[in-house]
């Protein structure tokens, strides 16, 4: 056994299995790259040998529902890099969507009729209308709360007892910090399933399960793929959550294609590169935007002003990708006309890829909700969100700068 290797070797690594060389016509070859199985069942070279896989009892593959090569060789990239360092036990599901993961987890932490769900009032839009609509209507009651605020979470989960908690590692789009260490105490106490959205943190800037998660959640459609073309989402849990995750996408049938599946996991080997500039694109983009006055305020954990800035210290290796801020002239009609003199930066929902996008939450992400309760949010008709990508910084900043000029 050699040293364990770092976070970017095992990116680049990880799930490919070269030394199971393929014998065919051209003799024995090993493929540097996992194929795209795109097969939607495989036979052995005997019927005992499937009925062993069927039953569990041997490694394979049997159908493509189940497992896939391709697919499977994604997930075991993921479970390296989510993983904690004594990470035994931790797998990783493959599914078509990050709102198909996000449900499978919250089946997963068994949300029997009757149980209580406590989460995020900051969550992505659709996981709470998720929660509120499928699940409420088998009888799952959701109540929201202050994620970023302790004693709120604390308070609510003594009285509310809920079989599980679900919080975004950083919110959408005032990139508020979650405080994982210290709600997986409060969590754990109260014998309560801790389910992380990762997707705006990814594992380059943190892994929930190391700090005490139980079950991480990936809109793969973001940063672990990373290009902008592809739909994908992943769940990565230890026991008892990964076998109930397991069957589910079975029954369920979410499993995510092996040509995606190939995709996501090429996008997957460049996480940290990529991660490592979009983190220092968005600090340059961040200080030079609070520096101008054309901009009221700039959401960035990088900024001291903002309210994360400490524990984004103690729970992220770098600060993330995505800025938001507020234009010093108010209104829809000054958010739009900026948004309209964007030249480079691409004004497209969606967020993690390597082109800089550019949206107004309150008419994208934020668009169903009451003025009042996006209000609450923080989420004025004057805010921007800004999801950097890898192009030179100083490229984004003067179209930014130009942009603003013309208000
Ligand atoms: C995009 C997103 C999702 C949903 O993912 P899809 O791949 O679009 O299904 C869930 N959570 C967060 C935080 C997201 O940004």
């Amino acid at each position: 056994m050699g040293k364990p290797r770092r976070f970017e070797t095992r990116a680049v690594h990880s799930g490919e299995h070269r030394a199971g060389a393929k014998e065919g016509r051209d003799g024995i070859f090993y493929p540097i790259s996992t194929p795209i199985y795109a097969s939607t069942t495989f036979s052995h070279p005997n019927i005992e040998t499937t009925d062993r896989v069927l039953g569990g009892e041997e490694q394979g593959y049997s159908y493509a529902r189940y497992d896939n090569p391709t697919v499977r060789a994604f997930e075991e990239a993921l479970v390296s890099l989510e993983s904690p360092e004594t990470g035994a036990g931790i797998r990783a599901f493959a599914f078509a969507s990050g709102m198909a993961a996000t449900h499978a987890a919250l089946a997963a932490a068994e949300l029997t009729g009757g149980s209580t769900v406590l989460a995020a009032e900051q969550l992505y839009g659709s996981t709470s209308t998720l929660l509120v609509q499928v699940f409420g209507a088998s009888g799952v009651e959701t109540r929201f709360v202050d994620a970023y605020d302790l004693g709120a979470v604390e308070k609510k989960v003594a009285a509310l007892e809920p079989r599980a908690v679900v919080v975004e590692s950083i919110s959408n789009p005032l990139l508020r910090v979650a405080d994982i260490p210290e709600i997986s105490k409060i969590t754990r106490a109260a014998g309560a399933a801790l389910i992380v959205d990762n997707t705006f943190g990814t594992p380059y800037l943190q892994r929930p399960l190391e700090l005490g998660a139980d079950i991480v959640v990936h809109s793969a459609t973001k940063y672990i793929s990373g290009h902008g073309d592809l739909t994908a989402g992943v769940v990565a849990a230890g026991a008892p959550y990964a076998a109930a995750v397991e069957q589910l996408r079975k029954l369920v049938g979410g499993v995510l294609g092996p040509f995606e599946a190939w995709l996501a996991h090429r996008g997957l080997k460049t996480l940290p590169l990529r991660m490592g500039r979009q983190c220092e694109n968005a600090r340059e983009i961040a200080s030079s935007l609070a520096a101008h006055q054309k901009v009221a305020k700039v959401n960035h954990p990088s900024l001291r002003a903002h309210p994360d800035h400490e524990t984004a210290g103690r729970v992220l290796s770098d600060t993330g990708g995505l800025v938001s801020f507020e234009l010093a002239a108010e209104g829809r009609d000054a958010a739009f006309a900026f948004l309209n003199a964007l030249e480079l930066c691409v004004k497209a929902p969606s967020l993690g890829d390597i082109y800089t996008l550019a949206i107004h939450p309150a008419t994208s992400s934020h668009r169903e909700l009451s003025p009042s309760r996006r209000k609450r949010l923080g989420v004025g008709e004057n805010l921007v969100r800004l999801s950097v990508g890898i192009e030179h910084a100083e490229d984004v900043i003067s179209d930014l700068q130009q942009a603003l000029e013309r208000l």
